[in-house]
């Protein structure tokens, strides 16, 4: 299963600011695992699919924005793999698709769209069983592939690198989004290693007591834990800029002067996000004499889709 996914290059920032303040940054490229199931989307799905086989399941329905990441990720891994994918999208359908939803449906996934009202019903069994009414039998991937098979295939996100990662990081920094990908890393950690997270939504508050049930979920389950038992790990709420998906010219900017200096794109709803907090706290001289780990978690796709309405904007 895992012979179509590269290991991820593990490649040095040598910024000007991080040498000042001794630090030494490191980038996992979870973006260059695959050319479409790229970034934490993959770990995140692959005990799904195991999940999925193991109950003799060839379709795997799913749900997420029309703009999501995991959709699209969904769709080339049921391509990939020989399954069926459906895609429940939140909100109206607008032609013609976003290269998103036509990358998604160019996979084979079939796209079903339900109001933003009945989405939020999305784990009821009353919707979930009007789904099966018109699917048939599928395997369900929660929104985000949020759940403990999630949370599983992203503990191994660092060991998957391991011949790479020799060194140790006091740190390691990601985006979060539903927190899946920090809660697997977490339960692989090393001791005295702290995992820190930077949420992209705005009054991501919610994220905290959010990522301590999925943890504790984990812990009680039996299923294998990596890393060192004493977790520690926050979250930098700053980075956020002004919500999900949201961006601004400060962003923009140093989204394209990051790639021109080191040669490393990056999304603008996470990653840009979270290498921009980074270098911010270095400046700030909150990170000083350590080793940082940043985990690159892909989602380049969504670039489409922004720059497409920041030209809008310009005009
Ligand atoms: C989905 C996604 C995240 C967030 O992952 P969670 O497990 O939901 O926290 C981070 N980065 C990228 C690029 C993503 O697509």
């Amino acid at each position: 299963m895992t012979s179509f996914f590269a290991v991820p290059p593990l490649q040095e920032i040598n910024s000007a600011i991080a040498h000042q303040n001794n630090v030494q940054l490191y980038v996992l490229r979870l973006d260059l695992i695959h050319p479409f199931v790229n970034g934490n989307k993959w770990f995140k799905l692959k005990y799904n699919l195991e999940a999925a086989k193991a109950q003799n399941l060839t379709k795997l329905l799913t749900f997420g924005g029309a703009y999501s990441n995991h959709i699209y990720a969904t769709a080339a891994t049921g391509n990939l793999f020989g399954l069926q994918t459906i895609g429940v999208i939140r909100g109206e359908q607008t032609l013609p698709l976003n290269p998103t939803l036509d990358f998604a449906v160019s996979q084979g996934m079939q796209l079903v769209y339900l109001d933003r009202q009945t989405y939020r019903t999305k784990q009821t069994a009353e919707l979930q069983a009007s789904l099966k009414n018109r699917f048939g039998d599928f395997f369900m991937i929660p929104e985000g592939g949020c759940n403990l098979n999630g949370v599983r295939g992203c503990t191994e996100i660092i060991s998957n690198s391991a011949s790479l990662i020799k060194d140790d990081f006091d740190m390691i920094c990601l985006a979060c989004g539903t927190g899946t990908t920090l809660a697997g890393v977490a339960l692989s950690l090393r001791p005295k290693q702290l995992l820190i997270g930077f949420p992209v939504l705005k009054g991501g508050e919610f994220l905290k007591p959010e990522i301590e049930t999925l943890l504790a979920e984990y812990l009680s389950s039996d299923l294998p834990i990596p890393g060192d038992k004493n977790i520690s790990w926050e979250l930098i709420h700053d980075y956020h800029f002004g919500g999900y998906a949201k961006v601004n010219e400060e962003l923009v900017t140093f989204q394209k002067e990051f790639e021109k200096l080191y040669k490393i794109p990056l999304d603008y709803v996470y990653t840009a996000k979270m290498f921009y907090g980074v270098m911010d706290l270095i400046q700030q001289r909150y990170f000083n004499n350590c080793r940082i780990l940043l985990i690159h978690t892909g989602g380049l796709q969504g670039n489409l889709g922004i720059e497409k309405r920041l030209k809008k904007r310009l005009k």
